[in-house]
This record gives C-alpha cells, structure tokens and sequence, in this order.
C-alpha cells in the first residue's frame, strides 16, 4: 500500500496568516504544512481520509488521479471544508462519491453541504456524494477491510483507522484501552502531535509518543503539527529512531 501524507498540518495550517513564528517564516519545504489528511492506494482501492481545505491544491501537487472513497474522521472544517473539490472526481469518474462517517459526521455533512444532498431539482454541477453511516465496528469498501478505531478530542468522538498494517488517527486527546488494542500489530501509526505543550483536545509531543510505546507500531509518523511544535529539523532529531514527524508530500510504502 502506498500512502501519501497530502497534509501534516494543524487547522491553521503553517505558516499561520499574519504570524512572525520563526517557524512561519521557515525556508525548510518541509515546515509548510497544509491541513491534515492522507491518501491511500491499496490493491483494491484508492481512497482519502478527510477532505479538508487545502483538498484541492492536496490533488494537484500530489497528481492523484483517482479517488474512489472519502473516509471521514470528524466534521471539524479543518477535515472536512475541501469536500466540493470532489466534484472533478464525480465528472471524471462519472459517478457519485462514497463517503463514510459516523452519523453525528454524516449529519454535519448534510447540514454544511445541503445542496449536494437535495433529491429533487438538484443543481446540475453540485458535488455528488453518497454518505455511508458506519458505527465503531469493521466495515468493507470494495472488499477492502476497514477497521474504526474510536478516539477523544477532548468530549468528541473521532475515528481514526486501521486499514490492513496501517493505523490513521488524528484529533485525538486520549484512546480507550480496548480502542488502543485494535492498533497493536499495526506496521506504521499516524497520531497527531500538536506541540510541546499540554493541549485541551490534542495529544502533545510527550503524550503520543507515550502511545506508541503502548502500542509498539514498527514505524510512527506524526502529523496536525502546529507552528509552536519547532522545526521539522529540529524537533526530528529529538525523536525515537523509529519515530517520525511526516511532512506534506512524503510518501510511504505500508
Ligand atoms: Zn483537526
Ligand atoms: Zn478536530
């Protein structure tokens, strides 16, 4: 399986509008972080994991050229603002979008995006998306097994997923015991990992690497990094040697 990391950044991206951070005004390619999000083309299948505002310029600089599902991890804009940027697939493809949410996240998508869900008089060039309510149990795309793993944004649930050796989650403040045994045994581990310092609905530097000692993926990469976390360079060195922070367009085979 092939996985590229389209986003690595926190909601605001890096740099921050209007912001004098030094980290804002890096010359390293890799302290521009666009919002957070990856894609993943397996045997089956090829799909994205959140569609957040940068999707577009994600599929352009990355030449994707197919998507055949939108997983969602939770409804935050950040994750989900990007989802018109479907419609070149719908055209291309020449079909409606499968989508995959929990209900609160389907719901949300429906609330936000009315007019691709209108079933009389839709507009002709609204995005074409069907919305499939999964729970925190296994699930199948096109014979493509999908694991949810439930996760905490401070009161909000989340899912991350595990898909085959690769476990995705992102937004999450803390995991459940049981939840955190559907990740061992997972070749690679994406967390999020804000900053250094303690955060109210993200994990910290110091609490996700407390994760993947509990979980003992083979490789960790870290995205939704924030500005204040430091340097790629730096910050990188500081890591375990099987600990990584991601950066946009990195790619990874699984
Ligand atoms: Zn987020
Ligand atoms: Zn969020």
């Amino acid at each position: 399986m092939r996985v590229v990391f389209l986003g690595t950044g926190t909601s605001q991206g890096i740099p921050v509008i209007g912001n004098d951070h030094p980290v804002c005004h890096s010359t390293d390619t890799r302290d521009k972080r666009l919002r957070t999000s990856v894609y993943l083309e397996t045997d089956e299948l090829n799909l994205v994991i959140d569609t957040g505002p940068d999707f577009r310029q994600q599929m352009l600089s990355n030449n994707i050229q197919r998507v055949d599902a939108v997983l969602y991890t939770h409804e935050h804009s950040d994750h989900v603002a990007g989802f018109d940027d479907i419609r070149p697939f719908n055209f291309k493809q020449k079909t409606d979008m499968p989508m995959y949410g929990d209900i609160r996240v389907c719901n949300a998508l429906r609330r936000s995006f009315p007019y691709a869900f209108e079933t009389e008089n839709k507009y002709p060039g609204a995005p074409g998306a069907i919305l499939n309510e999964i729970e925190n149990k296994p699930f199948s795309i096109g014979g493509l097994e999908v694991l949810p793993i439930e996760v905490m944004h401070m009161n909000l649930p989340v899912l991350g997923y595990r898909i085959k050796d690769f476990t995705y989650i992102t937004d999450a403040k803390s995991i459940a015991d049981q939840e955190l045994e559907k990740i061992k045994g997972s070749k690679v581990l994406v967390l999020n990992a804000l900053r250094k310092e303690i955060h109210y609905s993200h994990f910290n530097l110091e609490e996700a690497l407390k994760i993947v000692e509990k979980t003992k993926p083979e490789r960790a990469y870290f995205v939704h990094i924030s500005h204040l976390l430091g340097f790629h360079k730096e910050v990188s060195r500081e890591l375990p040697e099987n600990v990584f922070l991601a950066y946009d367009g990195l790619n990874i085979n699984v």
